[in-house]
């Protein structure tokens, strides 16, 4: 599988990881845009929104929550996915962009499993 997230899920490919389960990666984005930039994707690989389970997404979006209040930011970050190749989605592996202006956040976040 030549994609990317799949490769960085699968341990294959370096990235600044911040958490690990069974069934979700988070890492920081390459080139990031605010202070905080993290990209939270399943380790399956759904192309996109439509395509990926309801309890995947819920994990997806729980653990969103979790990592929020573990930085300190959870009354100031933004959630941006972009949903197919004409709306700016580069990365054919369904992702929300984790974002956050807080300067001072502590991303010394331990990787856990729940
Ligand atoms: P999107 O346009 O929503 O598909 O965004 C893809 C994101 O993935 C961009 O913000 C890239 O900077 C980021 N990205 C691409 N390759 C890597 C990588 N190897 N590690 C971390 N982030 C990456
Ligand atoms: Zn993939």
């Amino acid at each position: 599988m030549s994609c990317i997230f799949c490769q960085i899920a699968e341990g294959k490919k370096p990235a600044k990881i911040y958490y690990d389960d069974e069934h979700l990666i988070v890492f920081a984005d390459i080139l990031p845009r605010a202070p905080v930039h993290l990209l939270v994707c399943p380790k399956v690989h759904f192309p996109n929104l439509q395509d990926i389970p309801d309890d995947i997404l819920i994990l997806l979006i729980q653990r969103i929550r979790i990592i929020a209040k573990e930085i300190g930011i959870e009354d100031n970050y933004r959630l941006i996915l972009n949903n197919g190749a004409k709306s700016g989605q580069i990365v054919g592996h369904l992702h929300f962009h984790f974002l956050s202006s807080a300067s001072g956040a502590n991303l010394q976040l331990r990787i856990q499993s729940p």
